[in-house]
């Protein structure tokens, strides 16, 4: 450090301690950084870099940010995945003797953020810790706003990423050691800041939070969590929740590709939420109702039990329709409980905060009110004994002023009556206050100045103002000279001197004890904190099913029945995000698979609604499995346990993959993990290479399905030549998508039937996308010839289902065809002698035989 001033030198010390994060240093009013910090933050934050002395001849780079707005740059940083250590000064400046003592009081991070403004309303802000573990993973996961936390058991990694998208997490903590090419994926596939933590104890107070998990490696996972929480927040959270251990095989598994094709949350295009499953359902009132439909939608149920008492409640929701309005206005009144709770415990609460908590618990009682209207235990049990929230509200409705101000240090919080000694200072300061209305017309009168004023600033205090034309009125006895003004002149009495002290005084202890008051109402409210985030639960579910109700009227859903025989009968069931996107008619239809039946093999032109058809059949029963009814007339669908999906190119640039590879790595996954149990989504599998490579993997793939797997599956393809799979596998059927073609052109019915598509229309589509003429005449031309060798390709693919179950031989017999065929095509037969051609043909023979 040589020659740097000592106030560099505790600079670079604390740094040190913490070089993954911005150092936010504070000097006088402002935050500055130094060093590389500075270089990076005045990029990032686009601020000017500055230079100052350091003590070496070389200046050090500098860039600052004024202490008051810190807070929207450190906001900026966070956004961008970065971390803040704010270093206070801990001591008075004017008391020490050399630097100042400074201290890192709290390192923001991402997934540790409290403030209000960083954080999304309707969105969790989740950060979670992962270790191996004899093979398996174990994850844990808090979100720090609201208090949750939960740890789960996961068999690899791949399912690591799949649990943990869509949650979302900001931030990742693990060992040291944790391998590479793991945090590798983790920034590729989620985009979160990765941290360390090796430690993993937890404090002995703190070991309720843990007592409801039966294996230490379990407590660890959270352990590291917390260890890094207190660490960075330099202080112990008492909002933490008991740590509830997900077992995820009880719920419907859905790999990160599923997640992302079906656009449950997230569009592919633009990430937004826009034309996604949720859009479509979220129609809750509260923000903790928000964030549960979310976790609902991430975890479909298995338990046909569990569902079915979800389908009845939004039954019943449905049923009572005045009532279910009522529940909405009153959730409505409801705001954010269990970040309320947070703030409590966090020690960043205000009195508008708790004018907001007061609000939200004066809900309660009619919510309560309401729901006892309903005959149906299964709705009244969903708010449990309310008397403690009357506790709570009216220690609040007693305390806190009704308009508060944000700050709790300048007064005006706490109510008249609540506290004597409060009143005291109170009533000293009113009759001051009084007195000094009343001086204005005693000097007037006094000194027979009519337009003498009595007024007060904050920096001179109380006055008596003279305009200069009456000063000679003045008594100068008893008035003594304070300020000077262009047209007047200040003046002040003894008396008013001795009242303005009075009130001043009381003033400063009134706010003083205000501050005091709210500081113990808060530390009372902490006492509160596990019923707030109890009640928050409950009120969250009411608002979710609430949701569901209305979603599901206003866009006429049926109540969905579920079956354990496998089969899968719904009738007329729609899109449900399309149908709200599209200007025409969508066009409803039909899924008919029994249990025998585990493949439907879809045809139909570009553009006829095959991905379409597909997608809706995935988004209604995870609809139905979370409880919301679905769109349709009628469903009897059995419970999934598993969906996969390989819809549309999505290129897995992230991770090096090309487009084909994402597409094999996809049914991979699906042959490899699905049960008969499961849904399985394909479409056009196999394009992304040659014809007849596509066309093989695309057939063998659906052999696999159909003889090893038994799950139900869609399989949307252009191979025209798959159809007639259906003469030797038992349990597929085809089905295509209609359209009619009226004097050369097409028209999409959209309608699904029974039976293969004739035709695949592609050049009709590239046709309606306005290709240039030549190019749509020169692809009728060539598509004509290459259906002339159609027939070869036909034989291809029925030698093969012949073979299927035949012994190879050496060389496959389709591939002798295909090159018999070939040879035959390029012999020129005009070149040749009769003779020739007999032993063409003789040879051609042979090779076939
Ligand atoms: P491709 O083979 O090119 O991928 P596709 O057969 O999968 O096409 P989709 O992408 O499902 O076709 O649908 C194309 C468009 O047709 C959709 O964007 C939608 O606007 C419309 N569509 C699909 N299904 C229906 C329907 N049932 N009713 C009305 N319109 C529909």
């Amino acid at each position: 450090m040589g020659n740097y001033t000592p106030m560099i030198k505790q600079y670079l010390k604390i740094k040190s301690e913490n070089e993954d994060a911005f150092l936010f240093f504070r000097l006088g009013d402002f935050y500055e950084l130094f060093f590389d910090d500075a270089l990076k933050a005045a990029k990032e934050l686009e601020i000017t870099l500055t230079q100052r002395d350091g003590g070496k001849e070389e200046k050090i780079p500098m860039c600052g940010v004024p202490y008051h707005s810190a807070e929207n740059y450190i906001s900026t940083l966070i956004n961008k995945g970065y971390k803040v250590a704010i270093c206070e000064q801990v001591e008075d400046p004017q008391a020490s003797k050399g630097v100042v003592k400074r201290e890192v009081v709290q390192v923001v991070t991402p997934g540790t953020i409290m403030e209000d403004n960083m954080l999304a309303e309707d969105e969790n802000n989740f950060i979670t810790s992962i270790a191996q573990h004899e093979g398996n993973y174990i994850i844990s996961y808090t979100d720090l706003s609201t208090g949750e936390c939960f740890v789960s058991k996961i068999t690899s990694f791949k399912d690591v990423l799949s649990e943990l998208y869509n949650r979302p997490v900001k931030e990742v903590v693990v060992s040291s050691d944790f391998p590479e090419e793991h945090k590798q994926s983790l920034q590729a596939y989620l985009n979160v800041t990765i941290s360390f933590q090796d430690d993993c104890d937890i404090p002995e107070d703190f070991n309720y939070l843990i007592d409801q998990l039966n294996e230490s490696v379990l407590s660890e996972a959270f352990g590291r969590l917390f260890q890094y929480i207190y660490h960075s927040q330099k202080r112990f959270l008492t909002h933490l929740q008991r740590v509830e251990y997900v077992p995820v095989e009880q719920f419907m598994k859905l790999d990160l590709y599923s997640k992302r094709n079906l656009e449950l949350m997230e569009s592919i295009r633009d990430k937004s939420q826009k034309g996604t499953l949720l859009s479509v359902l979220d129609q809750t009132s509260t923000a903790m109702g928000a964030r549960r439909l979310k976790k609902w939608l991430d975890r479909p149920l298995l338990s046909k039990e569990a569902i079915e008492r979800r389908h009845e409640q939004v039954q019943t929701l449905i049923d009572y329709f005045f009532e279910r309005g009522e529940l909405r206005e009153h959730l409505k009144n409801v705001y954010d409980l269990e970040r309320l709770a947070g703030r409590v415990s966090y020690g960043n609460v205000n009195a508008r905060d708790l004018i907001q908590l007061k609000k939200s618990l004066s809900a309660v009682p009619h919510l309560k009110d309401i729901l006892n209207q309903f005959d149906s235990q299964l709705i009244t049990q969903l708010l449990g004994d309310i008397h403690v929230y009357r506790d709570m509200h009216d220690l609040l409705e007693k305390s806190i002023h009704n308009e508060p101000p944000i700050s709790i240090t300048e007064g005006d919080i706490i109510k008249d009556g609540y506290d004597g000694k409060l009143d005291e200072y109170r009533e000293a300061s009113r009759n001051g206050k009084a007195w000094v209305a009343q001086l204005e017309a005693t000097e007037r009168e006094k000194t027979g100045i009519r337009s003498l004023k009595v007024g007060f600033n904050k920096v001179f205090g109380y006055y008596i103002e003279v305009t200069k034309a009456n000063l000679s009125q003045v008594d100068t006895e008893r008035y003594e000279r304070k300020q000077t003004l262009a047209n007047a002149e200040r003046f002040i009495t003894p008396e008013l001197k001795e009242k303005e002290r009075l009130i001043l005084e009381a003033k400063d202890k009134s706010v003083a004890l205000e501050y005091e008051l709210f500081v113990q109402i808060r530390e009372q409210m902490k006492q509160y904190i596990p019923l707030l985030q109890k009640l928050a639960e409950q009120i969250s579910e009411i608002d979710v099913l609430v949701s569901f109700a209305n979603v599901s009227e206003q866009f006429n859903y049926v109540k969905p029945s579920l079956n354990e025989e496998h089969s899968l009968r719904i009738h007329e069931g729609r899109h449900p995000v399309v149908e709200q996107v599209m200007q025409e008619e969508f066009v409803p239809n039909s899924f008919e698979m029994d249990d025998d039946t585990s493949i439907l093999l879809i045809t139909g032109p570009n553009m006829a609604g095959k991905s379409t058809y597909m997608r809706q059949l995935g988004l209604m029963a995870i609809m139905a499995q979370i409880g919301c009814f679905v769109p349709a007339t009628y469903a009897n669908i059995p419970v999934f346990d598993q969906i996969f999906t390989r819809i549309g190119a999505a290129d897995d640039l992230v991770s090096g993959q090309s487009t084909f590879m994402v597409e094999m790595l996809e049914a991979q996954h699906a042959v490899s993990h699905a049960t008969e149990n499961s849904l399985i989504l394909f479409d056009e599998i196999g394009r992304g290479t040659s014809t007849y490579d596509g066309m093989a993997l695309a057939q063998s793939i659906v052999e696999h399905l159909h003889d090893q797997v038994g799950a139900k599956t869609l399989f949307a393809t252009h191979y025209h030549e798959l159809t007639s799979l259906d003469e030797s596998l038992v349990n597929l059927e085809n089905v295509h998508v209609e359209v009619d073609e009226q004097e050369g052109e097409v028209v999409f019915l959209h309608t699904i039937k029974p039976g293969k598509a004739d035709k695949s229309y592609g050049v009709h589509v590239a046709k309606l996308a306005d290709l240039p003429d030549e190019i749509i005449d020169r692809a009728n031309y060539l598509l004509q010839t290459f259906e002339s060798t159609q027939s070869i390709k036909d034989e291809f693919v029925k030698e093969q289902q012949l073979t299927l179950f035949e012994e190879q031989t050496e060389a496959p017999p389709a591939t002798k065809e295909v090159e018999v065929a070939k040879e035959l095509r390029e012999t020129n037969l005009m070149n040749l002698t009769p003779m020739d051609a007999m032993n063409k043909l003789y040879e051609l023979q042979k090779k076939l035989s």
